[in-house]
């Protein structure tokens, strides 16, 4: 068993060249280095590798291509003034990421050796990690079924790679807010859905909203898919609103996905004795809000933007301007916070980086 968990390496002999810092964009290059584990149903998750980073030779006949059975995680690697790479609550991921597999029907990884590889992985990759404010190293684990067969069943055998890809700051000037449509026709998933679970079709699901929303709108606000009347999330964030001195955000349901920026942004307001509360908040009620003039802020959370501020809201032709377009305060606090810690340039009271 030790054996088969001690991680092969066969580093390449020589890297790329690495992209400069103002040719940094989100996901469009990748480091010299991945890492590789198989499953089979009779040997379990073995041969755990880091291997040059290559195209993998998969059957076309492999069970993802066609049934979409997979699952992904998405965290960044974040360097220290102190040139150290540290991740943020990974842990989260790697349980959120067998949360998807239960749900996707994907055997579970174990999360204490996913972290190490992931761990050993940045090791490897040190020098990837941009230097420049508010750049890092973005981390993509990922299970793919790999099984070629082409049944409408779970696939027996199963890949789980992570790769890394060197991103540059979400805010090139700065936090900025966004202008968001209320999606009215398309749902991104239903309660009993896959909504809860990383997989990606729920994002394949998500693209014609976009496609559609006029220009100008950086995402669209998803409402449940059964009522049209709740709100559940914004593009690929979970979302929060202040109202009144209150910060609501939707509580789980079974479709909204739950981020670790989300559950961090939770523990900072109740550190900061900011009233929170999780529960349902409808469409109708942040309307009110605006239009008696108690509709504080508004905010996406996640990882790429760790939080976006919501300037606009555009349903069904009326404009709601929300705090005359300006980042809000909480939204300020909580950027400068999360970011503070990410890249340890404040102290983390929560125990969150590693
Ligand atoms: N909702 C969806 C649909 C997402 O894809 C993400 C990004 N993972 C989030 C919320 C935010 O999650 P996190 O804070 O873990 O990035």
């Amino acid at each position: 068993m030790e054996e088969e968990h001690s991680i092969r390496m066969d580093p390449c002999s020589s890297g790329k060249d690495k992209p400069q810092a103002d040719q940094l964009e989100f996901g469009r290059k990748f480091t010299d280095h991945m890492f590789l584990m198989d499953y089979t149903g009779e040997k379990g998750w073995h041969a755990p590798r880091i291997v040059p980073y290559e195209p993998l030779t998969v059957d076309p006949s492999a069970m993802v291509f066609h049934y979409g059975q997979s699952v992904f995680e998405g965290m960044k690697a974040y360097l220290t003034p102190d040139g150290d790479a540290q991740l943020f609550r990974p842990e989260r991921n790697f349980q959120r990421m067998n949360h998807s597999n239960n749900r996707l029907c994907i055997p579970s990884i174990d999360e204490t050796f996913a972290l190490k590889a992931v761990k050993q992985l940045i090791a490897l990759e040190k020098d990837w990690i941009p230097k420049a404010e508010g750049t890092s190293l973005y981390i993509r684990p990922f299970i793919i079924s790999t099984e070629p067969y082409l049944g409408v069943a779970p696939s027996r055998h199963y890949k789980f790679i992570i790769i890394l890809s060197p991103v540059g700051a979400y805010y090139k000037e700065g936090i900025n807010p966004i202008k968001i449509a209320v999606e009215n026709e398309y749902v991104r998933t239903v309660t009993g859905g896959t909504g809860e679970a990383k997989t990606g079709g729920n994002y394949a699901a998500s693209l014609k909203a976009q496609e559609v929303a006029e220009e100008g709108i950086a995402q669209v606000l998803w409402l449940d898919g059964v009522e049209r009347k709740y709100i559940e999330e914004v593009g690929s964030m979970n979302v929060f609103f202040k109202i009144n001195g209150t910060v609501i955000t939707p509580a789980l349901n079974g479709s909204i996905l739950e981020g670790v920026t989300r559950n961090s942004v939770i523990q900072l307001l109740k550190q900061w004795h900011v009233p929170i509360e999780e529960r349902k908040i409808s469409m109708e009620e942040v309307y009110q809000a605006h239009k008696n003039g108690s509709l504080e802020e508004a905010f996406g959370a996640g990882t790429a933007a760790v939080i976006s501020p919501i300037g606009e809201l555009v349903q069904a032709g009326d404009h709601l301007e929300i705090n005359d377009g300006k980042t809000g305060a909480i939204a300020k606090r909580l950027y400068d916070t999360l970011t503070g810690i990410q890249y340890g340039k404040i102290q983390d009271p929560f125990g969150w980086v590693e």
